[in-house]
């Protein structure tokens, strides 16, 4: 029988593999390696119905040769001191590769957020930020949670009103947490995110014809064949992106089925239906769907239909070393943090699958977490100031070439290329930016050691961190 390695166990292997490839010393590497520091609390819950409940709640910092800490609080009846304390060292991992200057770091409360109301969840909400500042384990310049499974941007409205209403800090008080809504100082973009990231990330690593080749794949994502796994947050706007780029989406899984079609599902249909369901009655066989898609009620399943590119997007542990030899897919894009078990992972490469690993692929939303960070330090919304100013400019240059060639531009043409970038294109070109050629330095890297793309990434960030504490002048 397969031994049962830790969630951190897992990342820890990773990281093993790609630091015997670097020149640190083990001290460093230690450094780098382990957990700073873990919270983890209790406190009662008067349900509404009258009876009293203990909570459990953490919140890890995993490395802080950079501050803030930066990290997602999730909801669910799976978090544990392991699961906070891996999903901390991957946060450390992701920030390095995209350059979001942060230490890694991440909360959990282990419920059913389903099983609670809007009042209760509130009540949770704010107890435990209220610990994380009795603590010190909260503020713009110490730790910055953000959404994360079972969250979103109403919990992140709790947790900046109690935050403002307990700290010193008021002026920087809005950049104690991201992910918030629009009106409590969000960014645009900041929900889709994630998904856009996966979806840009997919799509580069479809553009390289040679990497295409020996997959057996043609180059491009128009036409290739996707599967998602998960309609929250990250799937359904990765599947939505890429059916917006051409890919075909032929499989959807959730918790309680897989939807296939080798034609192709209406993602954004399906999306929509998805979201207008009630969130306790979640369910994918209550979808109202064209008779040539087909339901499967084991979604497991669904991970080893035929498809080009499997996304998983939900959770971790869903690719182990049992299901990794039926998994057909040529390429995985990690949407999810650790969907992939190292031992799969293993598996996967050797049988020359392409696996894109979490803390490259689903790196999007603390990018955006920084600049909307970035935004509540500045107090100004991207884009404010030189919007009006770009779109003039661009306006005489377009008048200039009409007088000068005699053909005037129509308004609408106009419109179309006089555009002056507000927050949404900032926020989106910012995320672009970052995660193609973020790709490229990742093959370069694989190529240069002979190694997956995990070990890759993971070299590449080991690299960075060490760079803040070598100037310590403690390691030789
Ligand atoms: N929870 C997200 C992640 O796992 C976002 C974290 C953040 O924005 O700080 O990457």
């Amino acid at each position: 029988m397969a031994q049962h390695v830790s969630f951190f166990d897992q990342v820890n292997r990773n990281f093993e593999r790609a630091a015997a490839l670097t020149s640190h010393p083990r001290g460093l590497l230690d450094t780098i390696k382990n957990c700073n520091s873990v919270y983890h609390f209790t406190f009662p819950l008067e349900r509404d119905n009258g009876h009293v409940e203990v909570i459990h709640a953490w919140r890890a910092e995993h490395s802080h040769h950079k501050l803030p800490t930066k990290g997602g609080i999730r909801y669910s009846l799976d978090v544990s001191e392991d699961e906070v304390m891996a999903l901390a060292a991957l946060m450390t991992y992701k920030c390095a590769v995209v350059d979001a200057p942060f230490g890694g770091a991440k909360g959990g409360i282990r419920i059913d957020s389903n099983a609670y109301n809007k009042h209760e969840l509130e009540r949770i909400t704010r107890r435990y930020t209220f610990e994380l500042v009795k603590k010190n384990f909260i503020g713009p310049g110490i730790d910055v949670p953000a959404p994360d499974f079972g969250t979103g941007a109403r919990e992140m409205a709790w947790i900046v009103d109690t935050y403002t209403a307990l700290a010193n800090d008021k002026l920087e008080g809005a950049a104690c947490v991201t992910g918030k809504p629009i009106a409590q100082g969000g960014i645009r973009g900041r929900e889709e995110a994630t998904g856009r990231g996966v979806a840009f990330v997919t799509r580069e690593v479809c553009s390289v014809e040679a990497d295409m080749t020996s997959l057996g794949l043609s180059k491009g994502i128009r036409g290739k064949r996707v599967i998602v796994q998960g309609l929250g947050n990250v799937g359904s706007y990765t599947a939505t992106f890429l059916q917006e780029m051409e890919a075909t989406i032929v499989g959807l899984l959730e918790f309680d089925g897989a939807l296939y079609d080798p034609k192709g599902l209406d993602a954004a249909a399906i999306v929509k239906q998805w979201r207008d369901q009630p969130r306790r009655e979640k369910s994918i066989h209550k979808l109202v769907l064209p008779e040539s898609v087909q339901k499967l009620s084991n979604a497991a399943e669904g991970l080893e239909l035929e498809c080009d590119i499997l996304i998983p997007a939900a959770l971790e542990n869903q690719i182990t070393a049992a299901n990794a030899p039926r998994i057909q897919a040529r390429i995985i894009v990690e949407g999810a943090n650790g969907p992939v078990t190292s031992d799969a992972s293993e598996m996967l490469d050797q049988r020359g699958v392409l696996v894109v690993p979490d803390h490259y692929a689903n790196a999007g939303g603390v990018l955006v977490s920084y600049f909307e960070w970035l935004k509540n330090l500045a107090h100004v919304r991207f884009g404010r100031m030189e919007r009006r100013f770009e779109e003039q400019a661009y306006q005489r240059i377009l008048n200039s070439i009409g007088a000068r060639t005699g053909k005037s531009f129509t308004e609408d043409e106009m419109k179309a290329l006089a555009h002056g970038a507000d927050e949404a294109d900032l926020v989106k070109s910012g995320l672009e930016d970052t995660m193609g050629p973020a790709y490229h330095n990742l093959r370069k890297i694989r190529a240069e050691k002979k190694v997956d793309l995990r070990t890759a990434a993971f070299i590449e960030a080991i690299d960075k961190i060490a760079i803040c504490y070598q100037d310590l002048g403690i390691f030789p």
